[in-house]
């Protein structure tokens, strides 16, 4: 299992994590052999961001006997009231429910601790001087929580917490379909049977948050990478295809500033699936064929960094240049980090010889050639 930092938090987590909110819906042993099925595959970042006893004790089981090798997302406001999940920043419900993620986890710290679910903006600007965030701090100071994360749909509210400073990761909803529509604060419109989102390829509030994500090191984890399972699905998808798992998982670990996908996981297959993404070919991981033959797309004359250009004659890795191209270009100057990195490439766009022989194998019709002659010029090399 491919280890990948994230962010700031300096954490090594798998590149494929486990999102757990379908541990409840199965018998108590069967899902706490699943939690150390997936330890053994060398899953070691899980998302609970569930307020029920029963999934809470699942995982305080499933994780007892190797604590310290997990890394958990737990959230902070997400509560539990008349027997039902229950959002909220009032402390009356925040701090008793929290103090049982605690208990129920067997555990006396949390290495992520969510500020859970902001979509949003007003929420976000009422939150900043609130009881709430004043809690969340003061576990963060007393090291209960090592790091504050904070989950979201929208990349408006998410781009605000990734410029905060103290935000430190974000969980954030992506997937190739979610990646064209614009921001929202109802996450029905993601979900609804069919969306009209005028497939004009990627929304600019997203590609900005990939970019402030990447420049403040803020690391990703991603939700929803299989829209739902929707993406499955030619009925479903709103491209007309389906895409399978290791599609959507190559999808969501080649954006910017994504450290891990969390996947959720009903059986130990679903596992071997989501893990089969390690020893995937280039072929089996090719969702860009797949976009680009589809009836519908707009995803044409953009780069989705999926790297179907390869190989180049000068050995250049086109799909990162064209990334670091993206990221300094969405901008008025180039910033330090994004130039930083560009530099420590080993083989940089200057080097390009204009034979455009990777150009037929891109199927999004990107001009590589002259993207690499931009590019020297942005970057002086
Ligand atoms: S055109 Fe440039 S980037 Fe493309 S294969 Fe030739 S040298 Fe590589
Ligand atoms: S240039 Fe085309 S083939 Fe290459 S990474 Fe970008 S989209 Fe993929």
């Amino acid at each position: 299992m491919k280890l990948r930092r994230l962010g700031k938090t300096e954490l090594q987590v798998s590149e494929i994590g486990f999102g757990g909110e379908w541990l409840e819906r199965h018998p108590e042993e069967d899902s706490i052999d699943l939690i150390h099925y997936a330890s053994a595959q060398g899953i070691n970042i899980l998302d609970c961001w569930m307020p029920d006893p029963k999934s809470r004790d699942i995982i305080g089981k499933g994780i007892k006997d190797n604590r310290r090798q997990w890394y958990i997302q737990g959230h902070i406001g997400s509560t539990w009231k008349d027997e039902q999940y229950f959002r909220t920043r009032d402390m009356k419900y925040v701090r008793p429910a929290f103090e049982d993620l605690l208990r129920r986890l067997q555990t006396d710290y949390i290495d992520l601790g969510m500020i859970h679910y902001v979509d949003s903006e007003k929420e976000w600007e009422q939150m900043q001087h609130s009881d709430y965030l004043g809690y969340v701090t003061e576990l963060k100071n007393s090291g209960v929580i090592r790091h504050i994360g904070m989950s979201s749909h929208n990349p408006k509210v998410a781009r605000k917490a990734a410029e905060s400073g103290y935000v430190e990761m974000i969980l954030f909803s992506i997937n190739p379909a979610f990646d064209m529509l614009p921001a929202s604060e109802n996450t029905d419109t993601m979900f609804a049977e069919t969306f009209n989102a005028g497939l004009k390829g990627t929304d600019p509030d997203r590609a900005k948050l990939y970019r402030i994500c990447e420049e403040n090191d803020v690391g990703i984890t991603v939700m929803k990478g299989f829209a739902g399972g929707r993406l499955f699905d030619e009925k479903h998808s709103p491209f007309g295809v389906r895409l399978s798992p290791v599609q959507c998982i190559h999808y969501a670990l080649t954006r910017p500033a994504v450290s891990a996908i969390m996947c959720g996981y009903d059986t130990k297959e679903q596992v071997d699936q989501a893990v089969a993404y390690e020893t995937a070919s280039n072929d089996e991981k090719d969702y860009a064929s797949v976009l680009s033959n589809a009836p519908f797309h707009s995803y044409r004359g953009e780069c989705t960094y999926c790297g179907h250009c390869k190989p180049c004659a000068a050995q250049l890795d086109i799909a990162m240049i064209n990334k670091f191209y993206d990221l300094a270009t969405m901008q008025p100057e180039v910033p330090a980090t994004v130039r930083s990195h560009y530099e420590a490439l080993e083989h940089t766009a200057s080097e390009c010889i204009g034979c455009h022989a990777c150009e037929s194998r891109c199927p999004f019709g990107v001009p590589i050639a002259e993207r690499m002659q931009k590019t020297t010029e942005l970057f002086g090399r």
